[in-house]
C-alpha cells in the first residue's frame, strides 16, 4: 500500500500592476514587497514565489514592433535576473511569466522556474493563447500542457513524525491564464481542457501565473471597433477609477500584504458575487468562483456518478479527444493519448483509458479525484492598462481536499463555485492593490 506524506508548503503570492515601459519601477516595487514581507512579524521563509504573467513588462502589447524590445531569450533578461536573485536571496523555487524570444520568428508568452540554487530548471509556454497575443504572433506552446518535478526539502513527514524533515517531489503544471479557459473560447465548456490534464497526470501542485481581466474591462468586438462607442466606455472606466480616488492605471505603490495569517476568504455564491470595480482591498468573487469552476475535475460533485453508472458511456467519450484538434500539438501528432491507434495493443489502450478522466469521471472511479489532495497557487496581476483592460487581481490559494460533503443531498453539494467545501479558500489578495500572500498550505500525497 502506498504511503501518505504529508506536505507542508509556505506559498508567497507577489501581485503587481506592471505598466508598459516601466520595467525598472516594477522592479523597485517588487523589491520593497519583498522587504516588506521579511519584516512582517508573522513572516516564515517561503519554499516558493509566484508571479503574474508578464509580471515585469505589462501585459497589452498590441503588435510585435510594440513587444520586441521586451522580449528575452530563455535564462537571459529582467525577469531571469529578478528570479535569480530571489532565488538565492530567499533560498526557495520562483516562478515568474515574461515574453521569450525561442529564435529570430518564434515568440512565446512563457514562465520560467528558478531553483532555489539559482537555475533555471523549467520553462513553460503558454499554450491556449488570448486575443491579445494573436496581435503579435505569440506561437502555441507545441508540447501543449506540461508536467515537471518540483523539489522541496524538509517539507514533508509521516504522519507518526513530529516535523517536517523529509524531502519530497511534487508533480507540477503550469498555466497560464487563458490555459484554464476554453481553447480559443470556443471548445466546449466542459472540456475543461486544463483541469482534466491536471487531473489525467495526478498533478499535485498547480501554478497559475496571469494576467485575467475584471469583466468591467472593455473586450467587446463592436465597442473596441468604433470609436465614439470606445471613448464612451473608456470614459465610464475613467469615471470610476476617479471616483475611487485611483489614477488611470489603476494603483501602484500602495501594497496590500497578507503574510501568514490564517485568514481564509469569505465564501460567497456565484449567484451574489458582482464584478464591480470598487472595494481594491477584497478580491472579486465573481473570477474567484470562475476560476475554481473551471476546475470542476476537483470539485466533488454526487451527481458525476449518477451520469457515470453506465460506463460505456464514458468509455465512448474518453476514447476521443477532449482537445482541440486545430492546436499546434494535435498537429504534430505527438499527444499519445488523443492520437491513439485503436489498433495499437489492447492492454496499452485500456491503461491510457484508464487514467483518462471526463468531468473527472474515470472508468475506475466515479471521481477520480476522490481522496487526493492538489494546490493551486494563481498569482494574477492588477491594474489598468489602455484605460480600457483592467485586471482582476485577487491573487490567491487554494486546496482541494478531494472530499465528498458528509451526509449531504445532491441538492447540497452541487454547488460548483466558492460554496464547494472541497475547495479550501486559504485566502486571496483585492481586485487592484499591489502585494503580496504567504500561506503555509498543508496537504497529503501518496508516495
Ligand atoms: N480568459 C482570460 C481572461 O478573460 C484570458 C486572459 C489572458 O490569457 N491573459 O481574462
Amino acid at each position: 500500500m502506498a504511503a501518505k506524506l504529508l506536505v507542508s508548503l509556505k506559498v508567497l503570492v507577489i501581485q503587481l500592476n506592471p505598466q508598459i515601459g516601466q520595467v525598472d519601477q516594477t522592479i523597485k516595487r517588487t523589491w520593497s514587497i519583498l522587504e516588506k514581507v521579511t519584516k512582517s512579524a508573522t513572516y516564515v521563509k517561503p519554499d516558493i514565489i509566484l508571479f503574474p504573467e508578464f509580471s515585469l513588462t505589462g501585459y497589452n502589447f498590441h503588435s510585435r514592433k510594440d513587444i520586441l524590445p521586451y522580449v528575452a531569450r530563455e535564462s537571459e533578461g529582467p525577469s531571469f535576473q529578478l528570479a535569480r536573485s530571489i532565488s538565492k536571496k530567499f533560498q526557495c523555487y520562483t516562478v515568474i511569466g515574461y515574453p521569450e524570444n525561442a529564435d529570430e520568428q518564434k515568440l512565446y508568452n512563457s514562465t520560467l522556474v528558478m531553483s532555489p540554487r539559482g537555475e533555471q530548471v523549467f520553462n513553460y509556454r503558454k499554450t491556449f493563447l488570448y486575443d491579445t497575443e494573436v496581435n503579435w504572433n505569440c506561437d502555441e506552446n507545441p508540447e501543449g500542457f506540461q508536467t515537471f518535478p518540483m523539489s522541496f526539502s524538509k517539507c514533508a513527514k509521516l504522519p507518526n513524525e513530529d516535523s517536517f524533515t523529509r524531502d519530497v517531489t511534487l508533480k507540477t503544471s503550469i498555466g497560464i491564464c487563458m490555459d484554464l479557459s476554453p481553447y480559443k473560447f470556443k471548445a466546449p465548456f466542459n472540456h475543461f481542457e486544463f483541469s482534466s490534464f491536471c487531473v489525467d497526470n495526478n498533478v499535485e501542485l498547480i501554478l497559475c501565473p496571469m494576467a485575467w481581466l475584471n469583466s468591467t474591462s472593455i473586450t467587446d468586438k463592436q465597442t473596441l471597433h468604433n470609436d465614439s462607442m470606445l471613448e464612451a466606455a473608456k470614459d465610464k472606466i475613467a469615471l470610476n477609477l476617479r471616483e475611487q480616488g485611483l489614477p488611470l492605471a489603476g494603483s501602484q505603490g500602495l501594497y496590500q500584504l497578507k503574510i501568514g495569517d490564517s485568514q481564509h476568504t469569505h465564501r460567497v455564491s456565484s449567484d451574489d458575487s458582482s464584478s464591480e470595480y470598487k472595494h481594491m482591498d477584497e478580491p472579486d468573487m465573481s473570477n474567484v468562483n470562475y476560476w475554481i469552476l473551471r476546475f470542476f475535475p476537483f470539485l466533488s460533485y454526487k451527481s458525476r456518478a449518477i451520469w457515470f453508472r453506465n460506463s460505456s458511456l464514458l468509455e465512448n467519450i474518453l476514447g476521443k479527444s477532449k482537445m482541440p484538434p486545430d492546436h499546434e500539438y494535435y498537429k504534430n501528432g505527438r499527444h499519445k493519448e488523443d492520437t491513439m491507434d485503436f489498433s495499437n495493443s489492447k492492454e496499452i489502450m485500456e491503461d491510457t483509458l484508464a487514467e483518462k478522466t471526463f468531468l473527472g469521471a474515470s472508468l475506475k472511479q466515479s471521481w477520480k479525484f476522490e481522496g487526493k489532495n492538489a494546490v493551486l497557487v494563481v498569482a494574477n496581476r492588477c491594474g489598468v492598462e489602455d484605460g480600457s483592460t483592467i485586471f482582476a487581481g485577487s491573487s490567491g490559494i487554494y486546496k482541494f481536499n478531494g472530499s465528498q460533503p458528509k451526509n449531504s443531498e445532491i441538492d447540497e453539494d452541487s454547488r460548483l463555485d466558492s460554496l464547494n467545501e472541497s475547495v479550501e479558500l486559504l485566502g486571496n489578495l483585492g481586485k487592484g492593490l499591489e502585494g503580496a500572500i504567504l500561506r503555509e498550505v498543508q496537504f497529503e500525497v501518496s508516495r
